[in-house]
């Protein structure tokens, strides 16, 4: 699929013909990646952040949120509960907080992997390559890193720099996590201020060049203590240009990813879920996607892991999480898959 056709199916509106484009996704995400939808426990390890994303409720010139760090044996206590829970993997993920040390992290890293045979997902920001070598090494398998939009301007401006450094392209940082031998996962929000059709079109063109091995897509949501969020940065494009960020389109982007990208790993996420909380997981796994992430942050944290507001799930316990999203995966017919349920390749190229 070309940029050209991309941008035509974001832009459909007839409901018949959405239908048939929802089809061709769940019939290639079928026999591609299977029925089984794999579990990837969430641990949300910390929410300090150097950053000042425009977009992200965590920037750190956000003053009113309870900032707080995991102990590692807390964090491998979460793990633990993510091999007794049944699942594959546990993703650790949280701001870019640079009081976690990269020897602190190998050393949580090493011994969830010596304790289980999850695989480790983290997901820490845009870390040195000392760092990312350094984690890799101690056994983490896979590396998430949206490159939130494949605009270079707009992610300039939602994107500043750390004071201390010039900035740093994630799509090198997401290559190099390629060459140390992490699965690459990336992904974008859709409905920022200021993206347009032919940028998201682009976005998901660009899944296809990366060849990712997973993709996470989900809506922006506005957080009030945030720059984009309150007003005070204005990037809204003309009513015709700007794309909105609706459910709808959401599920349009999560069915033209699987086309472009047939073997990749799509998450249905929890911010698709933040939209429609009734039935928008099941609705991303029946559009294209195949993994889910339950959330085993403990209680007292994960309220403070406020990306955006009212994040869907937020009093659930671990358990109540994954009895909850093993139901809706038996529901529309799937299964829940086991083992660690990293990308599969075909030996045949789409
Ligand atoms: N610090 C890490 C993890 C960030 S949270 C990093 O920057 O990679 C993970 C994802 O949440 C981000 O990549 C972004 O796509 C998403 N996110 C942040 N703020 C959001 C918002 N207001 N609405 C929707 N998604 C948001």
């Amino acid at each position: 699929m070309d940029r050209a056709e991309i941008l035509s199916w974001l832009k459909e509106e007839d409901p018949q013909r959405l239908q048939t484009l929802y089809m061709w996704a769940d019939q290639l995400r079928r026999r591609m990646v299977g029925d089984q939808v794999h579990l990837r426990g969430l641990v949300e390890i910390s929410n300090r952040c150097a950053r000042r994303c425009a977009y992200c409720g965590l920037q750190a010139g956000n003053a009113a949120l309870v900032r707080y760090r995991m102990q590692p044996a807390e964090i491998v206590e979460c793990a633990r509960a993510a091999a007794t829970l049944g699942y594959g993997t546990v993703v650790l993920q949280a701001g870019e907080d640079y009081g976690i040390g990269g020897e602190w992290l190998a050393a949580v890293v090493r011994e969830i992997k010596a304790e289980t045979r999850l695989a480790v997902t983290l997901s820490m920001g845009e870390r040195s390559d000392a760092d990312l070598a350094l984690w890799r090494k101690a056994g983490a398998d896979r590396y998430l890193l949206r490159f939130e939009t494949s605009d270079a301007a707009l992610f300039d401006l939602i994107h500043p720099p750390l004071a201390s450094g010039p900035a740093r392209s994630r799509i090198a940082i997401l290559r190099t996590l390629r060459e140390l031998g992490y699965e690459t996962g990336s992904g974008v929000m859709i409905g920022i201020p200021g993206q347009s059709w032919d940028s998201l079109a682009r976005d998901i063109e660009l899944f296809g060049e990366l060849d990712l091995d997973m993709i996470g897509v989900g809506p922006y949501i506005a957080h009030p203590a945030t720059p984009l969020g309150s007003g005070e940065l204005n990037l809204a494009l003309a009513a015709d240009r700007q794309v909105p960020n609706t459910e709808e389109i959401v599920y349009k982007v999560v069915a033209l990813t699987r086309l472009t990208c047939p073997e990749a790993n799509i998450p249905s996420t929890t911010a698709l879920a933040t939209l429609n909380l009734a039935s928008g997981r099941e609705l991303g796994l029946a559009r294209g996607a195949n993994v889910v992430m339950p959330n085993l942050t403990p209680a007292a944290y994960r309220r403070h892991y406020e990306i955006y507001p009212n994040k869907a799930c937020i009093r659930e316990t671990p358990e109540d999480c994954s009895g909850c999203l093993r139901g809706r995966i038996r529901s529309i017919g799937r299964y829940v898959g086991t083992g660690p349920g990293g990308r599969a390749r075909s030996a045949v190229p789409a």
